[in-house]
């Protein structure tokens, strides 16, 4: 009988993230990183995987970080299970999982952040003040303590992406940072820590992100090329769904994030919306046809 695999060996402090990762270091052992929030499904797992199979040690963060969250965010009630998600973790050979307490990483005295400007401007930045500044911190902060050669992300947090792309930039340090796909469920629900909040029929109007990012791609797909005319569509499937209230769509370039005037290159179609008292968010990168 097949036994079950050993669950990854867990680190609280940041010096002993330092002292066990330093010799793989001097080996001259390829270290890669996946920072999550914890509440582990199959689009961590895809990072986790991906990042496995490129690097020669895999380190995962898991840290539910407060101050990405707002005042009146589910911060407290945010899914937090580290059994479980060691045992996610097991097939997967992981050399190391960060989970600190919340004083390790903001100790008393606390008092710097990084601020990405520009990016962070629209979208998930508008709608979460001050979301941006705490995932850069923590971000900024977890690179400096692992030092990771390379660094793994979801396409699923888009602008996120390409915030910290820019603090890895602007800052000078030096990682390599890796988007993945976004994976989904089978009906095309992107995977997050989050679906765990839908009712069954939440889960079911849940579905009309998706179905809104598809009806972009089909549109632009065909030839239409006036984001108005994409985005009015767009909206029009969320006025059938009245369950379902729209936070923003847009239609931005990939890489300054500004809504495009005309579709004649790659853009990404961002959407944000409430099913009940849960926000989601998803997006697609869509090609004109040529
Ligand atoms: P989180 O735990 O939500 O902070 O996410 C940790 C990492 O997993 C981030 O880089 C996310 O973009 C990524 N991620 C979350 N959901 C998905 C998904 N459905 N597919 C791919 N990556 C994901």
């Amino acid at each position: 009988m097949a036994s079950r695999p050993d669950l990854p060996p867990v680190v609280r402090h940041v010096e002993e993230v330092r002292r066990q990762l330093e010799p793989l270091r001097a080996q001259g052992e390829r270290i890669g990183f996946v920072p999550t929030m914890g509440a582990l499904h199959p689009g961590h797992l895809s990072l986790v995987d991906v990042c496995s199979r490129e690097c020669d040690a895999t380190v995962v963060s898991i840290f539910v970080n407060p101050t990405q969250f707002g005042p009146n965010e589910d911060y407290e009630k945010y899914p937090r299970n580290l059994q479980k998600d060691l045992e996610l973790l097991a097939p997967y050979g992981v050399d190391l999982v960060f989970a600190p307490e919340v004083e390790e990483i903001y100790p008393p005295g606390f008092g710097t952040y990084v601020e990405a400007q520009g990016v962070t401007e629209h979208w998930e930045g508008r709608s979460r003040p001050g979301h941006f500044r705490g995932v850069a911190t923590v971000v900024t902060k977890l690179f400096l303590i692992v030092q990771p050669h390379v660094a793994y992300f979801g396409h699923k947090d888009y602008q996120q992406s390409v915030v910290i792309r820019q603090v890895v930039r602007d800052l000078n340090i030096p990682v390599e940072i890796r988007v993945c796909p976004t994976v989904r469920e089978e009906d095309g629900l992107a995977w997050s820590s989050r679906n765990a909040y839908l009712s069954p029929e939440e889960r079911q109007q849940a579905l009309v992100l998706w179905q809104s990012l598809q009806l972009a791609q089909q549109l632009i797909h065909s030839g239409q090329q006036d984001p108005r005319t994409v985005l009015a569509q767009m909206k029009h499937l969320y006025d059938q769904h009245p369950a379902v209230r729209l936070d923003y769509v847009g239609l931005v370039d990939p890489d300054t994030l500004l809504p495009v005037e005309r579709i004649t290159g790659p853009v990404v179609a961002l959407v944000a919306a409430w099913v009940g008292q849960t926000r989601l968010i998803d997006n697609l990168r869509i090609e004109p046809p040529h």
